[in-house]
């Protein structure tokens, strides 16, 4: 563990150097607030009284990036979240109920560019920790290959295709399930990019593509070799009408989001972005079987513990 820590120090020192030569600015994640990210695949928000008001405890700081990046238009923050995932997620080997994410955000970019720098992000960090922890990474029984950029991309509609090949059927328009996202990510040897998901199986930010209605400008990174989901991200809906239409078709009320839709109104500018799992990404580099091995105190799905 004090290997995996260690590399995990350099991870993220990796990211932080790559992210401000970018020009990117560091700022501090919100905690709780009144309303927080409610795509997050059948998992439950925490709630808290905040002095009598009803907040909750962030699943992601979503909604907060696009206001952040309104003036500083290229932002970071290593963001502690929130979900408490069912029971069953304890066995994907992926899921934790408290993790990190580096949650990333550029005015006026496209989901094209914030792949580029994911990319990018994920070939320093492995360039770093190759080239330093060698002999570490060799302890652990891990041989690590820097990816080749730039990745492979996949849409949606190809993704189900190549799991059919398989014998996987997903019914198209939802997300791809655990055992179907191990198995596609089992399929390669490098790191690759799911776009284009369809518009009923993400949140209400995702934006839709207007020159093919009802598919989103997003995407997924997928590490290879069965580690599954690295980083979702894309391109976000920011005028105030286009989000109150989407909020109304994935069930949101929207009078629960009165600071955000107020933002809105007031006028957000264009961005996009990403969110990748810290734990998730010190597990593919260390070669863990499990998650919760990627961080010092875990909090595994169901299970009560310091
Ligand atoms: P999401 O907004 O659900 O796409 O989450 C963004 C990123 O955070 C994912 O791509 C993962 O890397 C990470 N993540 C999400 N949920 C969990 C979880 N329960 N445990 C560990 N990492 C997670
Ligand atoms: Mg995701």
């Amino acid at each position: 563990m004090i290997t995996v820590l260690k590399i995990q120090d350099e991870i993220l020192s990796g990211i932080r150097d790559f992210l401000r030569n970018e020009g990117f600015l560091e700022v501090l994640a919100p905690i709780i607030g009144p309303v927080t990210d409610p795509g997050i695949r059948g998992a439950k928000q925490v709630a808290i009284d905040y002095y009598g008001a009803p907040f909750k405890v962030m699943s992601s700081m979503i909604l907060y990036k696009q206001m952040a990046v309104r003036s500083l238009r290229k932002m970071f923050a290593l963001s502690p979240n929130i979900r408490l995932e069912p029971v069953e997620s304890r066995v994907t080997g992926r899921h934790l109920a408290e993790f990190r994410q580096v949650d990333v955000e550029q005015a006026e970019a496209t989901y094209r560019d914030v792949m580029c720098l994911a990319e990018r992000l994920l070939h320093y960090v492995c360039q770093k920790i190759t080239g330093k922890f060698g002999e570490e990474l060799r302890q652990l029984n891990r041989t690590l290959r820097v990816p080749k950029i730039p990745f492979k991309v996949f849409t949606y509609q190809e993704t189900l295709e190549l799991l059919r090949s398989e014998g996987f059927n997903v019914e198209y328009g939802k997300e791809v399930p655990w055992k179907e996202e191990r198995a596609i990510s089992a399929m390669f040897e490098e790191p690759f990019f799911i776009i284009d998901y369809p518009l009923t199986a993400r949140g209400f930010y995702d934006k839709e593509d207007f020159n093919s209605l009802g598919i989103l400008r997003d995407f997924d990174l997928i590490y290879p070799e069965g580690f599954g989901e690295a980083a979702s991200g894309g391109e976000r809906e920011h005028t105030y009408k286009g989000v109150v239409k989407r909020m109304q078709l994935t069930g949101e009320d929207p009078a629960k989001y009165g600071w955000y839709l107020e933002m809105l109104k007031d006028g957000v500018c264009p961005s996009a972005g990403f969110g990748i799992g810290v734990e998730r990404l010190t597990r593919w580099i260390c070669g863990l079987e499990a998650v919760w091995e990627a961080v010092p105190f875990p909090k595994v799905p169901g299970i009560v513990s310091p």
